[in-house]
Parts: structure tokens; C-alpha cells; sequence
């Protein structure tokens, strides 16, 4: 934190990247950074590959999405990036870069910059920027402090996922004291959806497979019925909450299959590590919920991941039985 702290101070320009289909804790934790190194008199700028989910808007960021040349920048902040493959297009802006940071909570990380923060005990990646600035003594604002609580809010399911520990909470406390709306936060980030992918998500309810003997449930939504639906893939976030409320699953899994790959999403309860099996397929996450991205159809990408589960499964049993 030392090191990086100085380096921040000398840099003039630093560009700042959240991970692909991002979700509350790289943007929140972004947006947080870019805006209160500006306010300390540098240039920043938020790039990302895509637009922002409908969902995040009230981020409210400033950014831009990358295309083209990249520009060359002083220091490359990445925040929630668990590997390089996370920056998608603009691993050229990190590549363009003089210094690289890399600030993380993912176990799986990589390590990929030359300055590397990753602390897996953190809730949120968010949680480690708030001390971050702290350390370099940022003013924390109203503004600041709602883009944080968003990243810890998001990452721990509105503080109720076992990533959520006394200092998560301390930190959410600390940063209520600065105006925020919480309950405002809360209900944008959970509590709100179009209709169109309210009905959509009710049909997946009715569709919930289970596997393992119950150990498993899965959702699964292919291309043609994604199509078919009118939505936007990134209208259809966190369908893996819909089969993880199955009593008795161990595992939650959702398949979403659009433009030739699949998104898939992990969840587990209590033993089975979601984390390494998404890593070993190509993705990465923490133990308790993790992802990756198949670039295949659905039926492979299926096989793979319900067939390492099962695995798992079986070791996890062999286990028991010595
Ligand atoms: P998600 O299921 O997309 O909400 O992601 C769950 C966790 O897994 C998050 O911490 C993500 O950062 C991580 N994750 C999701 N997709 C990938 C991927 N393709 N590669 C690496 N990590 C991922
Ligand atoms: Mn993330
Ligand atoms: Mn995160």
C-alpha cells in the first residue's frame, strides 16, 4: 500500500479500469478512485470495454468506452481484475502504461502488474480502496462514499454473503456517516429490475433443473431465447440468485448464452470450492461464488462445468468416506 501510495502521488495521469461486464464493486470501487485522484489534481480517466449495465447507472460515473489507439498513461490502476483476461480490449491501455497496479480480492489473482494489492479476505475490492484512501489521506465525500458502499453492498449481496465480516461492516458504517442514501443503494442494486426481465427471470424460476440429487440446481438461458425475450444479455444479471434459493443445493449454476460464448456463474454454500473449478476451466472467482466464460455453445460449455462439478462432488465424497 506504501509503494503504491507513492506512486500515485508522483503520477500525473492515471487511467483506471474495472473488469469486463462489470458489475458494483469494480465500477463502484473506479469510480471512487478516478474521482478522488482528480480532486487531488490528477488526470484520470474510467475506460471499459462496454457501456454500463442499466442497473449501475446511478453510478454516475465518468468514463469512456475504449476503442482504437491506446493512450499512454503514467500509471494503469486495475480494480477487481482477477487476471489480465479481465481487461479485455484494453489490455493495451495497461500495456501502453508506464506503471501497472493491480488492487484485488480474488484468491485466483494473478498478480499480473508490477505493483500487485490483492487481499482475499476483503469483502470488496471497494473495502480495500476505502483504506487505500485513507492511507493517501483522501477527502472521502457524499459521492466517494455511495460509489463504495455500492462495491460492498454488490459483492456481499446487500451484507448477507460469508465474505460480509465485522470490518465490512465497520467500513459500511464508516461510510453511511458520510450522507449516503444506503436504503436508495440497496434498493437499485437488489430491489429493482425492467419488467420485461422481471417476467423473464420468473420463467427461468419454473425452470430451475436440479442435479446431484438436489445438490445442484441450474438455470440456463440460450441464445435463441434470449433473442426471443427482446433482451439485452446485461439486462439479465445475477440469474444465478434465482436457483441458488433452492433448499438443500449445495451448488447454483446459470448458463447465459449470447453472441457465440457463455457466461456461466458459480455459487456454493458450504464445502464445495466454486472457485477452483471456474480457474481451472479459464475463469476465477473466490471459493464461494466465481466465473468464467466459454467461448463455445452451450451443450460444451454444460459438459465441462456439470462435468467438474460432479467431480468435485465425488471428491468431496471420497473424502468424507476416510
Ligand atoms: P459473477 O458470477 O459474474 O457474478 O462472478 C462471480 C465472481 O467470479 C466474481 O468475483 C467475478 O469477478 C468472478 N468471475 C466471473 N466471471 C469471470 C471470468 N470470466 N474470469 C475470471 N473471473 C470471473
Ligand atoms: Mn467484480
Ligand atoms: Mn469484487
Amino acid at each position: 500500500m506504501n509503494e503504491i501510495a507513492a506512486l500515485l502521488k508522483t503520477a500525473q495521469t492515471i487511467a483506471v479500469l474495472p473488469h469486463t461486464s462489470p458489475d458494483a464493486d469494480t465500477l463502484g470501487s473506479c469510480f471512487a478512485l478516478a474521482y478522488a485522484l482528480g480532486k487531488q489534481g490528477k488526470s484520470t480517466m474510467v475506460y471499459t470495454d462496454e457501456a454500463i449495465p442499466e442497473y449501475l447507472s446511478f453510478l454516475d460515473g465518468k468514463y469512456e468506452i475504449f476503442a482504437g489507439e491506446a493512450p499512454v498513461y503514467d500509471v494503469c490502476l486495475c480494480l477487481d481484475c482477477g487476471d489480465m483476461e479481465r481487461l479485455g480490449g484494453r489490455a493495451a491501455v495497461f500495456a501502453a502504461a508506464a506503471y501497472t497496479i493491480n488492487i484485488d480480492h480474488h484468491y485466483t489473482n494473478t498478480n499480473f502488474a508490477d505493483y500487485n494489492l490483492v487481499e482475499p479476505l476483503a469483502s470488496s475490492t471497494g473495502e480495500i480502496c476505502y483504506r487505500l484512501l485513507q492511507y493517501i489521506g483522501a477527502e472521502i465525500d457524499t459521492y466517494i462514499a455511495s460509489c463504495l458502499y455500492a462495491a460492498l453492498s454488490g459483492d456481499t449481496g446487500g451484507f448477507r454473503y460469508s465474505n460480509t465480516s465485522a470490518s465490512s461492516l465497520r467500513t459500511a458504517a464508516d461510510l453511511m456517516e458520510h450522507g449516503i442514501d444506503a436504503w436508495e443503494i440497496n434498493r437499485l442494486l437488489f430491489g429493482t429490475e425492467d419488467i420485461a426481465a422481471l417476467r423473464f427471470k420468473g420463467s427461468l424460476s419454473q425452470r430451475i433443473q436440479v442435479l446431484e440429487g438436489g445438490l445442484v440446481a441450474v438455470v440456463t438461458v440460450d441464445a435463441a431465447s434470449l433473442a426471443e425475450s427482446g433482451l439485452a444479455s446485461d439486462q439479465l444479471e445475477n440469474i444465478v440468485d434465482i436457483p441458488r434459493q433452492v433448499r438443500g443445493a449445495e451448488v447454483a449454476v446459470s448458463f447465459k448464452e449470447s453472441d457465440g460464448e457463455v457466461k456461466v456463474s458459480l455459487r456454493s454454500n458450504a464445502y464445495i470450492d466454486v472457485g477452483d473449478i471456474a480457474v481451472r476451466l479459464g475463469g476465477g472467482g473466490h471459493k464461494r461464488a466465481a466465473g468464467l466464460t466459454v467461448k463455445a455453445g452451450l451443450e460444451l460449455a454444460q459438459e465441462l462445468v456439470l462435468g467438474a462439478l460432479s467431480e468435485a462432488f465425488s471428491t468431496h465424497r471420497n473424502t468424507q468416506k476416510e
